[in-house]
């Protein structure tokens, strides 16, 4: 039975690329978090957008983890290993007359109204059936009047109209790879996933995934989101913005950077990596953190 009391936490990076200063928040952040509570802290690597995504790079980061001194529980999850059970969760959302088949095209949507995350909100073409003469190309969850509203432990109260902010969002994609949004609960679902904290750059995703969770009748974990970090353009870091990987970093100066990053204050004398995880797991207060949903990039990372 998966234990319904003891905290669960994760980390869940994409491997789209070396593992970064800001994923590296994210890890830490979790991690810290989880011990914290005496908890469980599992890996698993988001590569349900398999055409970004390498198995190369996935064991790459496990490896930069290792090094920088993470201890994960249990077997990594993988996505794209686990695709049968997403198909299942968007059958259920089918049947219960959720999830409808689109054939808009992006150039189709082109015109509509873009949500916070720059995806267009949808404007509910295929809502009532295909258009004559259209194919099915991907599949939408119909979010009608949905709000949700949820207290998060480091940005506060978030609200969200599903309809006006987002629309009807996409589970199974026009290139036949699953959404993040349905991978992500379900996964969070299937591992007993008690708390979720990572980058706020998720922050305007939760309540969609809130949302399908009452969908399907599933568990929602308790949700903290941590400040991203941001380079000198004010661009998230990602391969695209050319982000420098933590591995070509001493591993000491990368865990001290980003623990002060999240507001902790380990004194500069703590020595190497096995005292200075020593000093976090004491230590970590989650309290701490700012309360913000970005912030720069500290010098030299
Ligand atoms: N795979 C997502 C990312 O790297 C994170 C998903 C999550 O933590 O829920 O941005």
């Amino acid at each position: 039975m998966k234990g319904f009391n003891r905290y669960r936490g994760r980390f869940a990076p994409s491997p789209t690329g070396p593992l970064h200063f800001g994923s590296l928040v994210a890890a830490l952040g979790s991690c810290l978090e989880a011990r914290a509570q005496g908890g469980e802290w599992l890996v698993r690597m988001e590569d349900v957008d398999e055409p970004r995504c390498s198995p190369d790079v996935a064991a790459a980061m496990l490896r930069t983890l290792e090094r920088l001194g993470f201890e994960w529980d249990g077997a990594v999850m993988v996505q794209s290993a686990r695709k049968p059970h997403y198909r299942e969760l968007l059958e259920r959302l089918k049947q219960a007359g959720l999830a409808y088949p689109c054939g808009c095209t992006r150039r189709e949507l082109a015109d509509s109204a873009i949500a916070h995350d720059g995806a267009a909100i949808y404007p509910g073409t295929c809502r009532s059936g295909l258009p004559p003469g259209k194919a099915a190309r991907s599949w939408r969850l119909r979010v009608d009047d949905a709000s949700v509203t949820f207290e998060d432990a480091i940005q506060g109260t978030i609200r969200q109209q599903l309809g006006r902010d987002v629309g009807d969002f996409v589970l199974l994609r026009a290139d036949g790879y699953f959404a993040y949004q349905l991978a992500v609960v379900a996964d969070d679902a299937d591992q007993g996933i008690t708390h979720v904290v990572r980058g706020a750059d998720l922050l305007d995703s939760t309540p969609r995934q809130i949302h399908l969770q009452r969908c399907l009748g599933l568990p929602t974990p308790a949700y903290a989101h941590l400040p991203v970090a941001l380079n000198a353009q004010g661009e998230k870091l990602s391969k695209q913005t050319l982000a420098a990987a933590v591995d070509a970093m001493p591993a000491e100066r990368t865990l001290l950077a980003a623990l002060r990053f999240l507001g902790q204050a380990p004194p500069q004398d703590l020595g190497g990596k096995a005292s200075i995880w020593a000093w976090a797991l004491a230590n970590w207060r989650l309290d701490e953190v700012p309360r913000e949903r970005t912030l720069g990039l500290p010098a030299g990372m």
